[in-house]
């Protein structure tokens, strides 16, 4: 009969020997495979104790940004709902009252805006989309839970802290190309 693959294997049912019916040299095979792995590197780490070096643009858990007056950038588009392909994004709109204006830069805020970390593939798009410079992806890692509720990053979560001491530093994912892009108001998703 034809093989359909080149890594099909003819089973023979060939009489064993006596060394193969007492197991002892795929026992000592498997030792010596054993044995062998502990003088090899290690290519694992024994986190949170130790950690990696994390790339410059690696891609964590994202921020809401405040502006250099610590109002809210976000003026709630929703273009990061419509870049982002895991559909992770959800936000409710609502309009800035006059008092409020040292609180939401623009005039349309979000109210509610929940990332839900479940679904996110953490792909950026969302970074991309965003007109304001309003959310960033950082460094930081989405941490672990038992229940599924808690990795629906709310406000709460996403808006970073007013006090510029504990602002969320996003400079290495701000290069120079995408910053003058943004800038460059000739481009409609800059205006
Ligand atoms: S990083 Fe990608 S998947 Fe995650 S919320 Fe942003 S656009 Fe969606
Ligand atoms: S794209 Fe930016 S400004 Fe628009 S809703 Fe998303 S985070 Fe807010």
């Amino acid at each position: 009969m034809q093989n359909l693959t080149n890594r099909s294997k003819v089973v023979s049912d060939k009489k064993m020997t006596f060394l193969e019916k007492i197991y002892l040299p795929a026992i000592l095979r498997g030792m010596s495979i054993t044995l062998s792995h502990f003088f090899r590197k290690k290519s694992t780490i024994s986190y949170p104790e130790q950690t990696r070096e994390f790339s410059k643009v690696y891609r964590g858990q994202h921020v809401l940004k405040r502006d250099e007056l610590g109002r809210e950038r976000c003026t709630a588009c929703g273009l990061c709902a419509v870049a982002c392909p895991a559909e992770a994004i959800t936000m409710i709109s609502a309009e800035r009252k006059p008092g409020e204006e040292h609180l939401y830069r623009e005039e349309k805020y979000a109210a509610v805006y929940e990332i839900n970390m479940l679904r996110c593939i953490f792909c950026g798009d969302c970074e991309d989309a965003c007109p304001k410079e309003a959310i960033f992806l950082t460094d930081r890692i989405v941490s672990s839970q038992y229940k599924r509720q808690p990795f629906v990053y709310g406000k709460d979560i996403l808006v970073e802290p007013l006090d510029p001491e504990k602002r969320i530093d996003i400079s290495a994912r701000q290069t120079d190309a995408v910053r003058k892009f943004k800038e460059n108001k000739k481009y409609a998703h800059n205006k």
